[in-house]
């Protein structure tokens, strides 16, 4: 499989449109690459620029050590799956992922074994013999996976591949994508806007807006230590709260103010909050972070109490959403399903102020998480 390395890649478009900004990330064998972001961030874009379908205005790809730059579609040894996955309606399924095989001269039986090895991989033994309009769109999108991997590529390209898929066969997907990695052992890169796709499939994910990327990132350190107020936005659901408030000190702590409310901040985060005291930040919790009253656990570092009035109560199934006004703003949290708490209620929250991030209002970077 391959090493990619993108260093300065840029695209600008005939109309002067700089679709993707200097881009650089190094991928190595085997990483499962997510770039996800708004509809319009250059993901697209990106990605069609390492297939070799848009031509690379500044800087440099290299797939295994070699420049691509200039190389032909074909000869980079990638295979691309598209939202739109066109299956040739009047070939059965072994033909639709023979075709590539055949079209580059390889011989019967090895196109044989090679097929046979992929429709196992993706459970499409016994369909074999069917064509198309007999499949269900997640049988489709199977074979169409299986005519990518039945080319062997050095690297999957997956552009927005489920979306054109109902909820269920999504998630579905979502994990037969996921084994399909551990399987191949498989260089993926894949675009989504969907941040649970991201979270869940990515090695490693890049957020990107505005053609500029963000942050690179695990699922995890992404979640746990957004770099910015947009990333901190993006990835979580529902979405983080974000509060405006006043630093301030008092007893040698480092606290926050909002409305009628004040919290302390940890010492651990409290010293990078220093040059800030007076000044207006955004502290941002996620609703996970944000406790209720008939909630709170015995040991666990919850801020000072601030009182809410909740204005939309939502039941998931084994947990609940509420949404409410405090002092100074708004606040969403987790609740248990059973929770006594109602719409209109006036209750008690604490923070989980370990979890308490805190972004500068004017650059949007992050300055504690
Ligand atoms: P994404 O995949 O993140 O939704 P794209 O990579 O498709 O975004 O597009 C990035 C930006 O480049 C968008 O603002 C889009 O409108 C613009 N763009 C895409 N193709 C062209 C083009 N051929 N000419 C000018 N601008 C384009």
């Amino acid at each position: 499989m391959a090493e990619l390395s993108l260093e300065h890649v840029g695209k600008t478009y005939p109309n002067g449109y700089e679709g993707v900004k200097d881009f650089n990330l190094q991928i190595a064998d085997k990483e499962f690459i997510i770039f996800v972001g708004p509809s319009g961030c250059g993901k697209s874009t990106t990605l069609r620029m390492i297939a070799g379908l848009e031509d690379i205005t500044s800087g440099t790809l290299k797939i295994d050590g070699r420049v691509v730059n200039d190389v032909e579609p074909k000869d980079r040894d990638i295979a691309m799956v598209f939202q739109n996955y066109a299956l040739y309606p009047h070939m059965t399924v072994y033909d639709n992922m023979a075709f590539p095989l055949k079209l580059r001269k390889v011989d019967a039986a090895q196109i044989d074994k090679i097929v046979r090895e992929a429709a196992r991989i993706l459970d499409l033994e016994k369909l074999l013999d069917r064509k198309p309009s007999a499949l269900s769109g997640g049988q489709r999108q199977r074979v169409a996976m299986g005519r990518a991997i039945a080319r062997q590529p050095k690297v999957f390209l997956m552009d927005e591949p489920l979306s054109n898929l109902d909820a269920k066969l999504r998630v579905q997907m979502r994990a037969e994508i996921s084994k399909l990695h551990d399987r191949l052992g498989a260089t993926i890169i894949y675009v989504t806007h969907d941040q649970t796709e991201a979270m869940t499939l990515g090695t490693r994910i890049v957020v990107m807006k505005d053609g500029v990327m963000q942050q690179v990132d695990t699922p995890s350190n992404l979640y746990s230590k957004p770099c910015n107020l947009f990333v901190a936005g993006f990835i979580g659901s529902p979405q983080m709260n974000f509060i405006d408030a006043r630093v301030g000190e008092k007893g040698g702590k480092i606290t926050l103010t909002f409305g009628a409310n004040t919290i302390t901040v940890p010492d651990a985060k409290a010293k990078a909050l220093k040059p800030y005291v007076g000044k207006v930040v955004i502290a941002g919790i996620r609703p996970e972070d944000v406790v209720e009253e008939h909630e709170y656990a015995e040991n666990k570092k919850l801020s000072e109490k601030i009182a809410a009035t909740v204005t939309v109560y939502e039941l998931l199934g084994s947990e609940a959403m509420i949404y409410g006004d405090v002092d100074g703003g708004q606040i969403s949290a987790h609740l248990s399903a059973t929770n006594p708490v109602r719409t209109g209620d006036r209750i008690q929250v604490a923070f989980d102020v370990d979890k308490l991030h805190v972004f500068d209002k004017e650059t949007e970077l992050a300055i504690v998480h």
